[in-house]
This record gives C-alpha cells, structure tokens and sequence, in this order.
C-alpha cells in the first residue's frame, strides 16, 4: 500500500491551472506561441519562488489564474506572456530589460505598464481616484491591453479576497465598483464587469448578498416551467419563419437587480427583468423581424422598450 501511495504524485495547483490555461489556449493559438506561454511560466514561476498567496497557495497561482481569463476572451500571445509575469517586476527582481531580452519588447512594455498602475493602487485614497483614473486611461490610449491585464488581475484579487479584515475587503469592493467595474462596461467586457459587481456587491454587503442570492434561487425554481415554455415557443416561431436565429435564456446580474431594488425602492417580485432571453440574428433586418415576431407573442411595456440598434449605449454596444 504504501509504495502505491509513493509513487502517486498529487498535481500540485499551478499545475492544474498551466494545464487548463494551455488546453484553453490550444483552441485559438499555434504550438510556438503556447511554448512561448509555458517558457513566460516557468520563469515566472522561478522568479516568485518562495511567495505565497494568502490562501497558501505558490504566488505562481494568481498570474496563470489572470492569464486565464484572458485566454477566455481569446487574448494573443504576448497578452498571455504579460498575464503571467504581470507581477515579476513589483514583487521579485526582475526588471524591465530582462523581460525584453528573455522574452520581448512588447511583452516587457506591457508588464511595465501594468506595474505602474499597481504602484498607484497601493496608495489609493479617496484623493488620488481621481489621479488613479486619469492614469488608467493614459495606459488606454497606449494599450489597451495594459488595462485588461489589470482588470483581470483585479477580478482574480476580488475572487480570493478570503479572510481579509471586512473593512480591507469594503475598501477594495468600493474601489472596485468606483474605478475597474466601469471601465470594463466602457471597454464592453461585460462578463468581467458583472464578476466584479457581484463579487464587490457581496463583499460589502455579504448579508444582503445572502438574502438576494437565496431569493433568487428560489424564484428561479418556480419560474423554470414559465421560462421554458418562452423559450420554446420563441424557438418554434423562428423556424415558422424559417430564421437562422438563435435563442438563449439568461440571468440578470445580481448586483444591477439589487441596484434596481435599491433605487426604484421595489421588492423582488417588482423587478421584471430578473431573466431575460437573448436572440442572436445573423444581420439587422433579421434583428428587426425578430423584434416583430416577439412583440407579436408578448406585448411591449410601453415606455419600457428601448432599441439598441438605432441608439446605441454608450460603449458602442447594439442590439
Ligand atoms: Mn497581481
């Protein structure tokens, strides 16, 4: 038994995740740049050697945990690189030049700016937001990718923010909501703005959180057949018509139903737009049949329809 039990490795947590990041990347990358990848981990992996994270885990963790996300919104290679040594020159002796050589210019300019954003986190007090901010759109105008290393960073830190004192967690939860939520909703990486809400929102408010999260549960157990039922009949309509569009339901964010109950002052039951069901089309005049067909089934509220198409939000989203 015990010579079994000896030669049973346990894969050790970095590895997993080296794993999972490569399987993500096989998907949209070629051999040379994932070897690139697994070379930006080794060494990354060397130069934080002995640091830890809070929950225990080897520091390595935390930057294949950010490069995963981004291997998730299909970032390119360098991107990636950037990911995983985000923090070799802030926290292990790295510098900028020995990134450029060992790697390249653009990934060592990326990590270098990412470092500098980092060093204005650490003093951030209500006064420097605002510097805070101007700096991060500096970084925006030269690149763009610089930010979304950040904001992934930045949801990875919100995800393991563990046993940090409840005030420490407010404070990053209010920053979080105030400077990064946003910028991710102008930069339309609304999946990463949502993980960021929802984690601030119970990071704040975890009884509330609690309460919201259980009610929902619930709400969406009693709603399942209704939500069913819509989704079929809006599929069988579209083949009537014989339309390539594609249908899905999907769940509002928490944190905007709570915003919702916060500011027009309604319980649950008043918040209609708890789920909600998206059609893809493959063009505009699909777009706008669809919108016919649907209206035909279910009456609009009036007041209540707004058309993205012609008025696009801000960020440039249509639908
Ligand atoms: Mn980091």
């Amino acid at each position: 038994m015990l010579q079994v039990a000896d030669t049973i490795e346990l894969e050790r947590p970095q590895e997993k995740l080296i794993r999972r990041l490569c399987s993500t990347l096989s998907s949209y990358l070629d051999q040379a740049q994932i070897d690139d990848c697994i070379r930006a981990y080794e060494f990354g992996a060397k130069a934080h050697t002995g640091q830890f994270r809070k929950s225990g885990e080897a520091y390595i963790c935390h930057p294949v945990a950010v490069a995963i996300s981004l291997a998730e919104m299909r970032m390119d290679a360098n991107c990636i690189m950037a990911a995983i040594l985000h923090d070799v020159i802030e926290d292990t002796g790295v510098d900028k030049q020995e990134l450029a050589k060992t790697f390249n210019r653009e990934v060592s300019e990326l990590v270098d700016g990412v470092t500098k954003l980092t060093k204005i986190d650490s003093k951030s007090h209500a006064e420097t937001q605002a510097e805070n901010v101007r700096k991060m759109f500096l970084a925006m105008g030269k690149d763009l990718r610089v930010i979304m290393v950040k904001l992934a960073d930045r949801l990875h830190n919100m995800q393991t923010l563990g046993a940090m004192p409840a005030e420490k967690k407010r404070r990053i939860a209010r920053e979080t909501l105030d400077i990064y939520a946003p910028i991710a909703n102008r930069l339309g990486m609304n999946s990463i703005r949502h993980k960021l809400e929802t984690l601030s929102f119970q990071a704040m408010y975890p009884r509330r959180h609690a309460i919201l999260d259980n009610a929902l549960k619930k709400a969406r157990g009693n709603r399942r057949k209704i939500i069913d039922v819509i989704e079929n009949t809006l599929k069988n309509r579209i083949k009537q018509a014989s339309m390539n569009c594609d249908v899905s339901g999907r769940e509002k964010n928490l944190y905007s139903i709570y915003q919702k109950m916060l500011h027009k002052k309604v319980s649950l039951n008043d918040v209609f737009d708890v789920y909600a069901f998206r059609i893809f089309c493959d063009n505009v005049d699909d777009c706008y049949r669809m919108m016919g067909i649907v209206h035909n089934l279910y009456k609009p509220i009036p007041g209540r329809f707004k058309d993205y198409i012609a008025v696009p939000k801000a960020n440039g989203y249509q639908s």
